[in-house]
């Protein structure tokens, strides 16, 4: 039905209420008109009886039943009906339709329905089929007197209800004729109907359609009665506001285009299936492409793996990651990339090329310090020790000027060393040559350098690393991070103090803890002591030999190793002292066995 033309739904809906409104009348008329034809019939069938009964008295008697049927015969001639004579016992004397010679051979009709219940009740009507004369016939009996002298005998009177059947088939075909009629009439007026209110509703379609394609111009539906004119005021309407809203729309992505293009930052819109959908002027700029980036995955326009990999974690699920990458040309950027509602990720990448640029200027600014200050500070030192050591004439105060300059000048050796350490971690990374180490060895060689120190303090280790306990590390780099956590813990420990050392294992990395029981390190200093050259207390540090950058060499030997470190102090549960924690990946100790060795 939603498949059909609007008119044809009309003109079944009006045959479908038609039918119902004359039908059930009709079949009630038909059904009424029947039973009152019927009624009419048995009433004249008895009165045709009561005529033909006063008739055969007005005759009678009859000498024999030859007279008899011959009289029948006659009667029923004139009179157009079957004239039928029978005994009490079924036996047929007399009949008009049938020649008297037959008589004798007809059937016995003692349980024909009318003699049956004429012998009931007197007289009886019934409509059958006559197998006699095969047709339908309406039967009317009743006893009378015979009018041969002889027996009681049964008068039965027949004529076809064809006039019936006439009456009913004329009244059936009129019917038909006028319902033909009344569904030709209807099937032209559903067609007026239709094309009357298609005109409009063709109209309206166009109108939407003009107002989805952008035309927002008022038009009229016209001469459609007052509800189509209402319904081009409501599309008017609409198409105001559609028009109103597109302009804000339009308003704002133009805002919005003119921010994001100018905008130095390059940001990227990535589709559901993880192809560039949008990007701003210095994204492209970056990808050292414009238009053509569209549709591209974000290797192909930036050829490189890093920022292909963070689009990936996104589109698999992660909310938001950030990385530092690297691109030709000395461009460094910091990538942000975030999940966006509809399932796409928005990518943002700041330019720090600058910033890196500077960095490095310092970094070997620092590096070239460092080693012009190496050679003279060698040579001081040199010198200085041969001076105290050697066979001159230099008086008391004399030596006491030597021996704080050898002080000095150890102390500058150490901060250069320490500087040109923090150099190279920052510029070669070795996390590119991470191996399995096995850390609770390493932590016992270092721990042994530090014995003589310790014993002097009666510093007592309770050492809780249990070997084997392999994690990917860059060995010298992880002896220098044991190194500088074991010389701050003995150097903060009190006289006969414990320092602890333990571990955590988890499922992907192994924590490592030295514990300590010296003054800790309150909560404003925490995050700051990693930085380079901060010292809580300056002047201690420097008496003890400190440089102030050995927990910012852990701090980048650590995250080079692809690790984290903290501090806690107090350590949870006590009251004093601190914990210098850090991560490591977790490494198997077959993998030991086939790494390759590091060449440095
Ligand atoms: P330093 O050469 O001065 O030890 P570090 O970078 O190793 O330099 O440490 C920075 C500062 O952190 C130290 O000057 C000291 O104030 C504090 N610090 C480091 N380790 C400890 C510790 N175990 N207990 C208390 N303070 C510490």
């Amino acid at each position: 039905m939603k498949n059909l033309k609007f008119r044809t739904r009309l003109f079944v809906s009006f045959c479908a209420v038609l039918l119902l409104a004359i039908l059930l009348p009709g079949f009630y008329v038909y059904n009424t008109l029947e039973s009152e034809l019927l009624k009419e019939s048995r009433e004249k069938a008895l009165r045709h009886l009561d005529f033909i009964e006063w008739m055969l008295a007005g005759e009678a008697p009859f000498e024999s039943n030859a007279a008899l049927d011959r009289w029948a015969t006659s009667a029923g001639e004139k009179l157009g009906s079957r004239i039928t004579l029978i005994t009490p016992g079924g036996a047929v004397i007399a009949d008009s339709s049938v020649p008297y010679k037959e008589i004798r051979y007809m059937e016995n009709h003692a349980d024909r329905e009318e003699i049956r219940s004429a012998k009931a009740r007197d007289p009886a009507v019934s409509i059958r089929y006559s197998s006699t004369l095969k047709q339908e016939l309406i039967y009317a009996a009743r006893k009378i007197n015979s009018p041969t002298g002889s027996d009681d005998l049964y008068l039965r009177t027949a004529y076809p209800v064809s006039s019936v059947e006439n009456r009913l088939s004329n009244y059936t075909e009129n019917f038909l004729a006028g319902l033909a009629l009344i569904f030709a009439l209807t099937f032209l007026f559903s067609v007026y109907l239709a094309r009357k209110f298609e005109a409009p509703v063709h109209q309206v379609i166009n109108r939407l359609k003009a107002i989805a394609g952008g035309d927002f111009s008022h038009q009229y539906i016209l001469d459609s009665g007052r509800e189509f004119y209402d319904l081009s005021m409501t599309l008017n309407e609409t198409a105001d506001r559609i028009r109103e809203q597109m302009e804000v729309i339009s308003e704002q992505n133009r805002e919005m285009e003119t921010i994001l293009e100018n905008m130095r930052e390059g940001v990227m819109l990535i589709d559901r299936t993880g192809r560039i959908k949008a990007l701003n002027r210095s994204m492209a700029g970056i990808a050292e492409c414009h238009l053509s980036c569209i549709g591209k995955r974000p290797l192909e326009a930036f050829l490189n793996s890093e920022v292909q990999a963070a689009c990936n974690k996104i589109l698999q699920g992660r909310s938001e990651y950030s990385l530092t990458i690297s691109m030709e040309q000395e461009r460094y950027y910091e990538m942000y990339a975030a999940k966006i509602p509809d399932g796409g990720a928005l990518m943002v990448f700041y330019d720090i090329s600058e910033r890196k640029r500077l960095e490095k200027i310092r970094r070997d600014f620092v590096a070239n310090v460092s080693h012009e200050l190496k050679t003279p500070l060698t040579s001081i030192k040199g010198y200085v020790d041969t001076l105290i050591a050697g066979d001159f004439s230099i008086n008391a105060q004399g030596l006491a000027f030597l021996s704080t300059i050898q002080k000095n000048a150890a102390q500058m050796t150490n901060i250069v060393n320490d500087l040109l350490e923090l150099t190279r971690l920052e510029e070669k990374p070795p996390h590119l040559s991470l191996q399995p180490v096995e850390a609770a060895r390493m932590f016992d060689s270092t721990w042994e350098t530090f014995q003589p120190i310790a014993d002097e303090k009666q510093i007592r280790l309770d050492n809780r690393l249990t070997s084997p306990l392999w994690v990917y590390a860059h060995e010298s780099t992880l002896s220098r991070v044991f190194r500088n956590l074991i010389d701050n813990a003995v150097q903060y420990s009190p006289q006969g103090g414990t320092i602890t050392a333990s571990s955590e294992a988890g499922n992907v990395e192994i924590i490592f803890a030295i514990q300590d029981e010296g003054p800790g390190i309150a909560p404003a200093h925490q995050d700051r002591i990693f930085e380079r050259f901060y010292r809580i207390d300056k002047e201690r540090s420097r008496a003890s030999g400190g440089t102030g950058l050995g927990l910012s060499i852990c701090k980048h030997a650590v995250a080079a190793m692809a690790g984290r470190i903290w501090v806690k102090s107090p350590p949870p549960g006590q009251t004093r002292g601190s914990v210098f924690c850090f991560s490591l990946s977790r490494a198997e100790a077959s993998e030991a066995i086939t790494a390759p060795t590091d060449p440095e």
